[in-house]
């Protein structure tokens, strides 16, 4: 059975600052305090798994252990058909710098590769989220989502983080980095995970 959330603080594992503030918009309606990773000093675990579920399972059982409260992870990514579902899992990684992480060196980087193979139009893609809520004791709950769509180039719009601005969801003609962030926040991949977990645990 569909364990509910029933504390009145959840820890959100995420260091990343725009994840975290589009999970705590999300969570709004809810009467629950959101924290980050960040604000509590959690090391990042290193994410070895090659599923997002592995991955969200193993952020949200080591913040879950380090910290006594339940903890929410999101891992979450996008694939591209024509790369045969890369980046995937290894979204992030694409962006990593000795200085950072550059966001526009791994879009370039997509856009390269789809015209080094030669891929005709429409680069069809899908950003995909898995969340995963653990508990100190070791339960947890997951819930997929996703948004299909496609890459398009040249980059556009300012909004959003990562991906972002190259990722035209379907049905719209504008990318996700052209959207406001309540806008992409009712049709996102998280957005879907989320309307489970919000089903699940709350509903
Ligand atoms: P991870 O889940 O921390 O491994 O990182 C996933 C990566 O996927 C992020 O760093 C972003 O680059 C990318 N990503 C995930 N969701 C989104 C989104 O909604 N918009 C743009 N990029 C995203």
């Amino acid at each position: 059975m569909t364990r509910r959330f029933e504390g009145d603080r959840l820890l959100v594992a995420t260091h990343n600052q725009g994840k975290l503030e589009e999970i705590a918009d999300l969570l709004k309606p809810y009467s629950v305090a959101v924290l980050g990773a960040a604000e509590m000093n959690l090391p990042e675990p290193e994410e070895t798994g090659t599923l997002f579920v592995e991955n969200a399972r193993i952020k949200a059982h080591a913040a879950a252990q380090a910290t006594g409260l339940p903890a929410l992870s999101d891992d979450s990514g996008i694939e591209v058909d024509a790369l045969d579902r890369a980046p995937g899992v290894y979204t992030a990684d694409w962006a990593e710098t000795e200085t950072g992480r550059d966001f526009v060196l791994a879009m370039t980087k997509t856009h390269d590769l789809l015209l080094e193979k030669a891929a005709s139009a429409p680069w069809t893609a899908r950003f995909c989220c898995t969340l995963v809520l653990a508990w100190p004791d070791g339960h947890d709950e997951v819930f997929p989502g996703v948004m299909e769509g496609q890459v398009v180039w040249p980059m556009r719009g300012d909004q959003g983080h990562g991906y972002d601005p190259i990722f035209q969801p379907r049905g719209y003609d504008v990318t996700f980095g052209e959207m406001d962030r309540w806008e992409k926040n009712k049709i996102s991949h998280r957005a879907d995970a989320f309307a489970k977990f919000v089903a699940s645990c709350f509903g």
